[in-house]
């Protein structure tokens, strides 16, 4: 699992938090960590990186969108590559006027940015039984989903006819100019307003996706969810996200990730099955078994030998859920032996248990008792 800190807390700011109030918290924290303010400390570099990154990725519509959905943990890996993001030179004059936005819209090609090739990936929870989880299941979910228009077939036209190239980009859908910051002089590269970085006009634009060529749909989508399988596994739908914004993309995937609901009893560790057991102090003396129905559809018997002590397990192999991804076998059923006290004493019991009382002491002093009772404990 990742040990990074939340961008949102880096800034400071809640979730909601609105673009102008993600700059006004980056400046400030900018200035507070900048290393020109604090050449004695050497933490403050790593804080002033670490603010760099959070807003990088939360000033950016795309990445915060991303961010949002799946956290530091996204399908693709890091933006920023194996190497992790690697910090930007900002005077701290930058931060009191302006001027930074664009060397972080830079990052992520900013200006040069390519209309996206694929559509969205989408992330949806899902929650499954415990039974379920155990058998695995087939199962179907209707989500809600941008797809290609079925009017206009994705072209966003009324007509095919009413689609003609951009003349201001000539249909490459992006435009270059110079600009100058400072003394430095850039090329920019930014999206054809008039088209909208599309390329293409629509003079008559389709009535169902407003010409848009995407248009929200509900749709019917069918998953195996395999036996063994661990809350937190994302399924992977290829193809079943998004569809991309221009004709010519890959929709994006569709990840469903499992949640396993609690069991009445069992807690999970991995493939076993813990559960506690509260047996009585005559039970736990004597011996006994006590069986129970089981999430394999079999009794589960568990076996309390004569002497067993409070805190004991008593392991039950191959009954546990089976290992996952096509291992063989299953794992094992736990069972944590507990003394199950009583609630109310009759007063004829009570009067039984002061005479056994009697019968059982051991007459030693108590020390010993303890002595004996601490050198077991070291041995085990
Ligand atoms: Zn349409
Ligand atoms: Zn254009």
């Amino acid at each position: 699992m990742s040990q990074k800190r939340d961008y949102y807390e880096v800034l400071g700011v809640d979730r909601k938090v609105s673009d102008s109030d993600i700059k006004k918290a980056f400046r400030s924290k900018a200035r507070e960590f900048h290393p020109d303010k604090n050449p004695d400390d050497p933490d403050a570099e790593a804080r002033f990186k670490e603010v760099q990154e959070a807003y990088a990725i939360l000033s950016n519509p795309d990445e915060r969108k991303k961010y949002d959905m799946f956290g530091h943990d996204r399908p693709g890996g890091s933006p920023w590559g194996a190497g992790g993001f690697q910090g930007v030179n900002i005077s701290i004059d930058d931060l009191f006027g302006g001027g930074f936005e664009s060397i972080f819209s830079s990052l992520f090609g900013g200006g040069t940015r390519r209309r996206p090739s694929r559509g969205a990936d989408l992330l949806i929870r899902h929650v499954v039984s415990f039974q379920d989880a155990f058998n695995g299941v087939d199962d179907e979910l209707e989500i809600d989903v941008l797809n290609r228009c079925e009017s206009c077939d994705g072209s966003g036209s009324q007509t095919p006819e009413g689609v003609r190239v951009c003349p201001t980009c000539d249909g490459r859908g992006r435009l270059t100019r110079i600009e100058r910051i400072g003394p430095f002089q850039q090329q920019v590269t930014q999206d054809c307003r008039a088209c909208g970085g599309d390329g293409r006009i629509i003079q008559n634009p389709c009535k169902t996706c407003a010409g848009k060529g995407r248009a929200e749909q509900s749709k019917k989508v069918k998953f195996s969810v395999p036996a063994g399988i661990d809350s937190g596994t994302r399924l992977r739908l290829s193809g079943h996200g998004e569809s991309p914004s221009n004709l010519n993309g890959k929709p994006g995937n569709l990840y469903i990730e499992i949640e396993i609901e609690e069991h009445d009893w069992f807690e999970r560790d991995g493939s076993d099955l813990l559960m506690a057991l509260p047996v009585s102090y005559v039970d736990l003396v004597l011996g006994t078994s006590i069986e129970i129905p089981h999430i394999d559809g079999s009794t589960l018997k568990i076996i309390v030998n004569a002497g067993s002590k409070p805190g004991e397990t008593v392991t039950i192999p191959n009954r546990g859920l089976p290992y996952p991804r096509g291992g063989r076998g299953r794992g094992a059923v736990m069972v944590l032996l507990k003394l199950a006290m009583p609630n109310k004493l009759s007063r004829s019991t009570k009067k039984q248990l002061k005479e056994l009382k009697e019968n059982l002491g051991s007459g030693a002093p108590v020390t010993d008792d303890i002595i004996s009772e601490a050198r077991e404990r070291r041995r085990s």
